[in-house]
This record gives structure tokens, sequence and C-alpha cells, in this order.
């Protein structure tokens, strides 16, 4: 009886697409409401720092006189907060994962 059991699991298996995906070749699709990463329009940003007061993990500063939006990516935990908080509306969450990195840095945006 347990070889017809297992013979079965064998044929379905051999008969059905695998689980896993050939990555990089094949790669999952983002969901649509994947929590990313954020991004900024830097130039409607009035460098109010609401977003880095209610930011829970300390991940951004804004220096309101050097006009200056500084991201720690390493820091940020995608809970979108600041997004909800900003004003003028000039933050994004992206579906898109932010690139890995090596080296602790952080990303800084001013007015051009
Ligand atoms: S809350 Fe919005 S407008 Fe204010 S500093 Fe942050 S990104 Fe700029
Ligand atoms: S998504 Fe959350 S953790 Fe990341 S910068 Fe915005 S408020 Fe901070």
């Amino acid at each position: 009886m347990k070889f017809f059991v297992m013979a079965k699991t064998v044929l379905r298996n051999l008969f059905s697409a695998p689980a896993t995906r050939r990555y990089p070749a094949i790669r999952r699709p983002y969901y649509k409401n994947t929590r990313g990463s954020i991004s900024i329009a830097v130039d409607q940003c009035i460098f109010c720092g609401m977003c880095s007061r209610k930011c829970p993990s300390a991940a951004l500063t804004v220096v309101k006189a050097g006009k200056k939006w500084t991201i720690n990516r390493l820091r940020c935990i995608a809970c979108g907060y600041c997004v909800e908080v900003c004003p003028k509306q000039c933050l994004a969450m992206g579906n898109h994962y932010s690139a890995s990195v090596q080296a602790k840095t952080e990303e800084t945006f001013s007015h051009a």
C-alpha cells in the first residue's frame, strides 16, 4: 500500500513544474504592495523633518539649513510611516528592494 502512495508522489513530481526557480535567470515578480525601498522627489521636499521625527528606526536625517535629506537604508525597516506623514507627499515606497551593499553607507539628497 505504501508503495502506491510513494509511486503516486513520484509520478506527480515527475510531471509537475519544480517548486524552485532558476534564479537569477528567472526572478520572482514583486507584488504590487511589496514594501521595497523608499524614494524621494527631493525637489518637492520642504525639509520640515516630519519624516525623520516619526521614523521608528532613526533611519532618516533631515538638515533644514543645509537642505539635505539622508537615508540609512540598513536601518530602514520599510514600515512606510515616513510616506504616510510627509505633508508634501514627496516620499514613495517602491516595491523593489534596494541593491545590496557591502558597507554601511548613507544616501543624501538635496536640491540641485
Ligand atoms: S516629511 Fe516630506 S517634506 Fe518633510 S522633510 Fe520629510 S520628505 Fe521632506
Ligand atoms: S520606511 Fe519606516 S523605517 Fe524606513 S525610513 Fe520610512 S519611517 Fe523610517
